[in-house]
């Protein structure tokens, strides 16, 4: 049974495995000279440091079962982690009962309701799928109120689904906030060495067990039938028995032929991609990991200092601070030239922490990615694509079908399990999500720690 997976992230690489592993003749195409897709890395100083922030939560099962079964478990380091606000420019700690009561960005009325507000979505709602069909808008003005909703929660929208953000359903936000919450203190984990790590595990697996990786390889066209499926790939036309596709919608279309594209649901749906500025510093910037900024002297959407996690001592003694903006990859934003955008990062930061200095700044570097977050619209639970395309031998494993779930390497490997389970039988399948991880780590959550609201990042 010949079968091809497309794309290198960790989806594509997921499935790969587990079909190398269950003796699957099995070929991997990635576009570009590197794998790991989102969750790539480039060299630095003999380091790998990951183009965009990725941490792991002690809640992503299925990712830390596969980390355990891949032998790495014992690299995983757990940290505790804060996250903050900004709100006009003034810093607030957004972690306990008490950073609410003294949220000063809110009324004393609205931060209470914040607070009974976020224990009834997180200890008393708990079954969220009616909200597939409510507008996280108009739930969350119902929910918090409308001050609260203005202040907070639509920056945080708009931060995340830009101009897009009244589409998003309800169900999404609630189970955002519930997927941190996992325990009492935030808790993020960091495999020692990065995503890279894993990938070359996997790519080492999968090579033993016979399958191959062909990078630079691009497929240009799939088309398939109830018999198998065509590819073309390096100007070659190709059959497989199966293909599992692992690329972003907006991707596929590209490739897809007519008739497997109208077999495919959803296969228009919008995307958000990201701008981030990442800057490599001597010191630390912040005690959070994460800080959201909303109307505030710095034009990005937020800072993350992921060496709150990953530990600085392990790549020479830098810190590492991303600066995102999500946004349309044909927006002005996306498009600003790198040179203004380091620009925006390093003089926003100067104005809003005072201890930043410029050369502290030993490299500067932008990263973009066009198609990241899909913009999930109202009623998506029945209409979101299955693991198999109907009538065809094409698989899908692609963050168009992550909802309700976020897109994250967890979502991804339990998609490409999804995917495997479909064309070789729930009976053969991995599941992968060990009962170890659970034990991995403590828990997540800035939200219902007290600070009620939670992390849309
Ligand atoms: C800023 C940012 C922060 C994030 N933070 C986290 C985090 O903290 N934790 C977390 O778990 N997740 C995080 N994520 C999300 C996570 O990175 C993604 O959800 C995940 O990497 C998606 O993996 P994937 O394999 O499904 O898709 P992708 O990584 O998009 O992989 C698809 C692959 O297909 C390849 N491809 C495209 N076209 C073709 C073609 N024609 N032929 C062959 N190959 C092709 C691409 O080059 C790519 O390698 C973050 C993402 C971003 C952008």
């Amino acid at each position: 049974m010949r079968t091809a997976v497309l794309g290198g992230g960790i989806a594509g690489l997921t499935a790969a495995y587990r079909l190398a592993r269950r003796g699957v003749d099995v070929t991997l195409f990635e576009a570009t000279d590197k794998l790991g897709g989102l969750g790539g890395w480039f060299k630095y100083d003999g380091y790998r440091l990951d183009k965009w922030y990725h941490v792991l939560l002690d809640s992503d099962a299925y990712l830390l079962g596969l980390i355990a079964e891949l032998g790495l478990r014992d690299r995983v380091d757990w940290a505790e982690t804060t996250m903050g606000f900004i709100v006009n420019n003034k810093h607030y700690p957004f972690n306990t009962a008490v950073d609410l009561l003294k949220f000063g960005a809110l009324k004393p009325l609205d931060r209470i309701r914040t607070g009974m507000a976020a224990l009834y979505i997180t200890k008393l709602l708990r079954n969220g799928r009616p909200l597939d069909n409510e507008p996280a808008h108009t739930w969350l003005v119902r929910i918090f109120g409308r001050r609260v909703y203005e202040s907070i929660w639509e920056p945080l929208l708009i931060a995340k689904f830009g101009d897009m953000r009244d589409r998003v359903p309800a169900y999404w936000v609630w189970n955002t906030l519930n997927r941190e919450k996992n325990g009492s203190q935030e808790v993020k984990g960091y495999v020692r060495g990065g995503n890279a790590v894993i990938v070359d595990r996997l790519v080492e697996e999968i090579e033993k067990a016979g399958g191959r990786i062909r990078l630079s390889t691009p497929v240009t066209s799939i088309s398939s039938n109830a018999d198998g499926a065509t590819l073309d790939v390096a100007d070659e036309a190709v059959h497989f028995d199966n293909v599992v596709c692992t690329l972003p919608f907006s991707r596929l279309n590209k490739i897809a032929d007519k008739a497997l594209l109208s077999k495919i649901p959803q296969s228009s749906i919008d995307y958000q991609g990201v701008v981030n500025v990442m800057l490599v510093t001597r010191e630390r910037l912040s005690r959070h990991y994460w800080t959201a900024v909303v109307r505030s002297d710095l034009p990005f959407q937020g800072v993350v200092e992921t060496t709150h996690v990953v530990r600085p001592d392990a790549i020479g003694n830098r810190h590492l601070l991303y600066l995102m903006n999500y946004c349309r990859p044909d927006s002005d934003l996306y498009k600003r030239s790198d040179s203004l955008q380091i620009r925006d990062a390093i003089d926003g930061l100067g104005r809003l922490y005072p201890d930043f200095k410029e050369d502290s700044v030993a490299d500067a570097f932008v990263f973009r990615a066009p198609f990241v977050e899909p913009v999930w619209p109202c009623g998506y639970l029945n209409a979101r694509p299955q693991s198999q395309v109907i009538d065809t031998r094409v698989f899908l494993a692609t963050t168009a079908q992550a909802y309700p779930m976020v897109t994250s390497w967890n979502t991804s490997v339990k998609l490409a399990d999804d995917a495997i389970s479909a064309m070789l039988g729930r009976e053969s399948a991995v599941v992968s999500a060990s009962t170890d991880a659970a034990a991995l780590g403590n828990a997540a959550a800035s939200i219902v720690n007290g600070a009620g609201t939670a992390p849309i990042a």
